[in-house]
């Protein structure tokens, strides 16, 4: 027998709780929005992996990531966020009511945020999971100063593995890279790879791969496998850099939400993904640097654009697509576009019957585009609550009139 599930509704679903959901639920807790964050494994998320955090701004002697991420989920709790600890097994976007199911729940939103972040990809030999975080990492610009005049490998030879091994030359004394291809042959571009060449901080060791991770409190030692002999080389190492791709979480919006091949989720600079009122933020979407830093700031434009969708879909609903009226769509900040604005006074006092709305698409054009309006000015006549007429050319009193 199927059990009922319990339905419970929010204006704003977070999924993930990392630092881009922690940061979206502070923003939507704050502008006192019924919020919640659903997290699958630890709140914190990605960033608790690292034990040092440099270059957040604010901590001049650094933070840990655990420490910063305990700070983002305190401040989101003082804002009265409600937090569930499981994972969301399906969405359902398509009506203005999002739905977003766990295992027990079914959530009712107003509004979805996804921060599901992404997944280092990782290579899988044992002792691997024991030292992710103690000497093995996936990021150099966070960890490349740790690694001042110590030796380190790199495993991969994409652009990532290269630019970035080429970093950390800058700090360690010596960058070791294993590559799976013969002599001669890296997956990066030709100009990293000139350049990855000519650098004698460089190494190459060829047709390898990594055979097993071994340590005690930290990593010590990557063996390496040759793909064509099985012979074994061991090499020491401070830190083991895993530059092999990343994996976005994002399996359980596939056919939802527009993605890019990869499965990073496609957003515009406001953070909207293709489906209205659904929003994206943080490493699940694409684009250029995944960093806490980059995530504060995509999760803070989501937590805003959430709050101005309600804010929008409540006026729309309410105010504009009820009855008769006229919805003039202008930019306050153009003088002829202002210039109409009387003639919606004269328009109120001589059909009562209809209500004027001044929609100013300067700072949002949420309200516009629900309207089907693409360019301003223009005046949208609405009868019995459906969109009758857009005049978007020669917008006058007498062309209004003859619509009403
Ligand atoms: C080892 C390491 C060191 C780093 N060092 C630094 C550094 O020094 N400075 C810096 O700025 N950045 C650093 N980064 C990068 C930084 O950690 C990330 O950019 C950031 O944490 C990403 O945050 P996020 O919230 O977007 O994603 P995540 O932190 O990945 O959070 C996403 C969350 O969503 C949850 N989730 C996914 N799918 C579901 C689902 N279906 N249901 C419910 N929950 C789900 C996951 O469990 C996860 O907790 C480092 C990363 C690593 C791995």
């Amino acid at each position: 027998m199927t059990r009922e599930k319990k339905v419970e509704q929010y204006d704003v679903v977070i999924i993930g709780g990392g630092a881009s959901g922690l940061t979206a639920g502070i923003y939507c807790g704050r502008a006192r929005l019924k919020t919640l964050i659903i997290e699958q494994s630890y709140v914190g998320g990605l960033a608790t992996n690292t034990n040092e955090i440099e270059n957040y701004p604010g901590f001049p002697e650094g933070v840990s990531g655990k420490g910063l991420m305990e700070l983002f989920h305190k401040q989101a709790k003082r804002f009265g966020v409600d937090f569930k600890l499981t994972d969301v097994k399906k969405v359902d976007f398509s009506g203005d009511v999002k739905v977003v199911e766990t295992f027990r729940n079914r959530y009712e939103a107003k509004s979805v945020i996804l921060c599901n972040g992404s997944k280092p990809r990782v290579v899988g030999a044992p002792g691997e999971e024991q030292f992710i975080g103690r000497g093995i990492a996936f990021c150099a610009t966070c960890d490349a100063a740790a690694n001042t005049d110590k030796e380190v490998l790199v495993i991969g030879s994409g652009d990532a593995a290269i630019e970035e091994g080429m970093f950390l030359t800058r700090f360690a004394s010596k960058v070791t890279v294993s590559v799976l291809h013969d002599e001669g042959t890296l997956d990066c571009n030709e100009i990293a790879k000139a350049a990855a060449f000519a650098n004698p901080k460089m190494h190459f060791i060829w047709n390898t791969a990594v055979d097993s991770y071994e340590g005690g409190e930290k990593l010590e030692r990557v063996n390496l496998k040759n793909l064509k002999t099985g012979e074994i080389t061991p090499v020491d190492c401070f830190t083991c850099f895993l530059f092999i791709g990343y994996i976005p979480n994002t399996n359980v919006y596939k056919g939802i939400i527009d993605m890019t091949p990869r499965g990073y989720i496609l957003t515009d600079e406001n953070m909207r993904t293709n489906v209205p009122g659904v929003f994206a933020a943080g490493d699940v979407r694409e684009r250029f640097l995944r960093q806490v830093a980059t995530c504060v700031g995509d999760a803070a434009t989501a937590g805003v654009m959430a709050e101005k969708y309600i804010a929008e879909s409540e006026i729309f609903e309410h105010q504009i697509m009820t009855g008769n009226g006229v919805a003039y769509v202008f930019s306050a900040i153009e003088k002829e576009q202002r210039d109409f604005l009387p003639t919606l006074e004269e328009l109120e006092a001589e059909h009562p019957g209809y209500r004027c709305h001044r929609i100013d698409t300067y700072k949002s054009d949420g309200i516009a585009k629900r309207l089907g309006v693409s360019c301003c000015p223009a005046v949208v006549v609405i009868s019995n609550g459906k969109v009758k007429k857009i005049i978007e050319s020669n917008i006058c009193k007498c062309e209004v009139e003859a619509q009403l």
